[in-house]
């Protein structure tokens, strides 16, 4: 079992037995170690520990109560499944509520869409979803033609932190739950910390009360859980997840943190454990009672919402407006197009290329195109180095389904290149 996280880190798993008997029942055949004590453990006392522990945060934090409208912002992976999952095993009569923001972004978000809907009808959970393209007109991909093409993730975060807020107040949420696990909350102390961001430190908890009159409160529940034991709580009990990972998945400085972490916990498994009480007991504390924060919140010159910009227009708005004042935001070409590209003049300015198998392009292609090999795709110099000779033209990648030929699309687009990808290459073929 493979699983690829939003941002391209990857999970590998196999079912096997681990022994004869759990160390737990003494009855059932153990198949999941637990990560951080020496425990083989059978699927139902795995699942009992991880309630367990979900339970005593909601309890220790009193992260909600019965009377709480509860969001969970969804995206298709591990984590907000699992979270989902857990809540509803465990308050089965509160009112909670998935959420799927849809960020139109193509050869992912769709997909992830499919299994956010598929985990809502397993667990009866009421489902809203949000789209970008069609609410906002815009979607995360068009941000490949601004400078923010190398900080997607980033444009990204700013993007689904807005809609948090606005979608929540749309549903009247009193609480947002959202899957941060233990792995995420020490990889981004660390991080905070050695860039020496206290104040975002301070504001890092399992749970942030309201910072103005009608946000809803969020809670981590998951804030003790490490992540691989996440990946088996998803994959013990079937949740439907996306698995193609999303093509701006980048390597950040707090997925670089977690392989440090990693590391350490060879050498002493309760690592994470032990920094995760120091931040809560000791340091948040501190933080707390010696930095004074000013937050004058103010509402959006241009949608009204609360935001802390200098400017008085919130970062969602200065990225639109950014988007705005480009001309020509298309990164695709479709099959009827392309067609009356090659019967006309225009012709003479593209190049193509068959991103497909050898074998493949060697038995059929389309007219003209030159193969280049799919692996090139993580050989980014090479990459560059071969596609150099093309700067001045117009370049169209194709492959089997689009996905691939799309990845290469945004990954010249980010070398400067004028690169579109070609929509349905089957249509063509068949013509
Ligand atoms: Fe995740 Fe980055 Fe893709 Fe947004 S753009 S869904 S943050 S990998
Ligand atoms: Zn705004």
């Amino acid at each position: 079992m493979q699983y690829v996280k939003c941002g391209h880190e990857k999970f590998e798993w196999e079912f096997t037995p681990l022994g004869k008997f759990c160390n737990l029942c003494k009855k059932e055949i153990p198949i999941v170690r637990l990560t951080t004590q020496n425990l083989k453990l059978c699927k139902e006392c795995f699942n009992k520990i991880q309630e367990k522990r979900l339970l005593e945060a909601v309890k220790k934090f009193k992260m909600f109560s019965p009377e709480d409208r509860i969001g969970i912002f969804l995206s298709g992976g591990k984590d907000s499944a699992t979270l989902a999952h857990l809540l509803k095993r465990l308050y089965p009569n509160y009112q909670i509520f998935g959420i799927y923001i849809n960020l139109g972004i193509k050869y992912y978000s769709a997909y992830a869409q499919k299994a956010v809907e598929e985990l809502c009808a397993k667990l009866t959970l009421p489902l809203y979803i949000y789209n970008l393209a069609e609410r906002d007109k815009f979607s995360i991909d068009e941000f490949i033609f601004t400078n923010f093409r190398y900080k997607i993730c980033s444009v990204c975060g700013t993007i689904k932190r807005y809609l948090f807020s606005k979608i929540a107040r749309e549903l009247e949420l009193t609480v947002i739950a959202t899957g941060h696990h233990l792995d995420d909350l020490i990889s981004t102390y660390l991080t905070l910390f050695l860039n020496g961001d206290f104040i975002s430190i301070k504001r890092l908890h399992p749970v942030n009360p309201p910072l103005f009159q009608g946000q809803a409160k969020k809670v981590k529940p998951l804030y003790a859980i490490p992540e691989k034991e996440i990946f088996y709580y998803a994959i013990l009990n079937e949740l439907p997840l996306e698995s193609c990972g999303c093509p701006h998945g980048e390597i950040t400085p707090s997925k670089k943190m977690k392989n440090i972490i990693e590391n350490l916990c060879q050498e002493n498994r309760t690592f994470k454990f032990q920094l995760l009480s120091i931040f809560l007991q000791k340091f948040i504390p501190l933080l707390r009672e010696n930095l004074e924060e000013k937050e004058n919140f103010q509402r959006c010159i241009k949608c009204g919402e609360f935001t802390l910009s200098s400017s008085g227009v919130c970062g969602f708005c200065r990225r639109k407006e950014l988007l705005e004042r480009v001309l020509e935001r298309k990164l695709e070409i479709d099959p009827e197009e392309w067609i009356e590209i090659t019967a006309s003049e225009k012709c003479k300015d593209w190049v193509v290329f068959d991103v497909r198998e050898k074998e493949d392009f060697l038995q059929k292609t389309l007219p003209y195109a030159k193969w280049l090999s799919p692996q090139l795709l993580e050989k980014e110099r090479e990459l560059y180095l071969n596609m150099r000779p093309y700067k001045n033209k117009k370049l169209l990648f194709f492959c089997y389904t689009g996905r691939v030929s799309y990845l290469f699309t945004l990954t010249l687009r980010k070398m400067g290149f004028q690169a579109y990808n070609l929509k349905d290459p089957e249509k063509i073929f068949q013509t």
